[in-house]
């Protein structure tokens, strides 16, 4: 019998690389250490994000499906006793009661359910429906509370939507590459691959990666900018200074689509170039090389993940760096625009479907009662 092998996607990181999984009916793999048949996993050459290509996490992914898997429902009513197997039917039966229970005794907000990028968009919608169409509370939370809070607030305050503006094609269309906070080469490892390609075909691609530490990313820019820790606003600010100095701003854009551009101009008055360097223990010139090539670029495309959302002023640093966006008009185009990197697979989708407790799906929000 040939069994087809299954699409799927890997858990590990926020690319969420497609994968496709054969059996070892199809495979011919040996069987694996635990007396289990072993599984083979090649990238989903049709999948958008990675156009077939998996790193050494993806890969091996199948090793963790013989481990320790949860196979049915398992039960046990206190602490100190062994888990019990038990039906489907008494699992839910048992989950239904337990929540009828609390929300007679304490009410709907006495439920809650946490998330996490793990779920699919469509599992995501079900279970905020659940709580906040059918129980009745807003507690359903989520990993998009701790690992990118900063970068869901940033975009609220700025564009007033959590709704990032790119998509994975900008990647091999942008002309200048702004890496903040984000250690590609190791952590999202087929952006890194997707990004090279591009740089390497395209030698006028200029790649800038802001780190304190020489990374493996930070090797394969054309510039580092090896600020100080906590410096990033001092940076950001910098640059927004030179364009403003130099006048490299799209009026239209700014004119059209912006509030409190004066304001903004204003602030970064305070963040002349000999004060920036001196802050952020870069040189002069580096800061203007880094300003010159945003001004000089069609398609600016900044990436960034923990190291600027994970971090004191996380939102603040978003703002700073959708900003320089929004002054040079690098938004709403092809490959440019503020991109985040989340941690897992599909953060994103549970923002979209409402997958926080202040949100509702389509990144509206539960305290307006027009987008209720
Ligand atoms: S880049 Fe991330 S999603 Fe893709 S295979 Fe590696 S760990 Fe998995």
């Amino acid at each position: 019998m040939t069994v087809d092998s299954t699409k799927t996607l890997c858990p590990y990181c926020g690319v969420g690389c497609g994968l496709e999984v054969s059996p070892s009916a199809q495979s011919g793999n040996t069987v694996g250490e635990l007396g289990q048949s072993a599984w083979k996993v090649r990238g989903d050459r049709a999948h958008p994000s990675s156009q077939g290509m998996v790193c050494v996490k993806g890969a091996t992914v199948a090793e963790a499906l013989n481990r320790d898997r949860l196979l049915y429902p398992m039960v046990r009513d206190s602490l100190d006793e062994e888990f019990r197997r038990v039906s489907w039917d008494q699992a839910l039966a048992l989950i239904t009661s337990r929540i009828q229970t609390v929300r007679s005794t304490h009410g709907a907000d006495g439920v809650c359910m946490y998330g996490s990028g793990q779920l699919q968009t469509e599992d995501y919608y079900i279970a905020q429906k659940l709580l906040k169409g059918c129980l009745g509370t807003n507690n359903f939370d989520s990993n998009s509370r701790l690992c990118m809070s900063s970068a869901v607030a940033g975009y609220v305050q700025s564009l007033g939507s959590d709704g990032p503006p790119c998509c994975y094609e900008d990647l091999d269309l942008t002309d200048c590459v702004f890496l903040i906070g984000a250690n590609t080469a190791e952590c999202h490892t087929i952006i890194h691959n997707r990004l090279q390609k591009h740089h390497k075909k395209n030698r006028a691609v200029k790649m800038v990666v802001v780190d304190p530490r020489r990374t493996k990313t930070a090797e394969d820019a054309d510039l580092h900018l090896a600020i100080h820790p906590g410096t990033d606003i001092d940076l950001l600010n910098g640059i927004a200074h030179l364009l403003l100095r130099w006048g490299c701003l799209d009026t239209h854009f700014v004119a059209a689509h912006t509030t409190g551009f004066s304001e903004f101009a204003e602030v970064t008055q305070y963040y002349s170039p000999d004060v920036v360097s001196e802050r952020c223990g870069i040189s002069v010139s580096d800061l203007e090389t880094a300003a010159r090539w945003w001004a000089d670029s069609n398609r600016v495309l900044s990436l960034w993940s923990m190291g600027v959302n994970q971090s004191s002023e996380g939102t603040a640093k978003v703002r700073a760096i959708i900003n320089l966006h929004l002054m040079t008009g690098q938004i709403g185009k092809p490959g440019a625009g503020p991109f985040s990197l989340t941690g897992q697979p599909n953060a994103m989708g549970g923002r979209e479907t409402g997958g926080l407790c202040n949100l509702l799906p389509g990144y509206r929000h539960v305290k307006f009662p027009e987008q209720r």
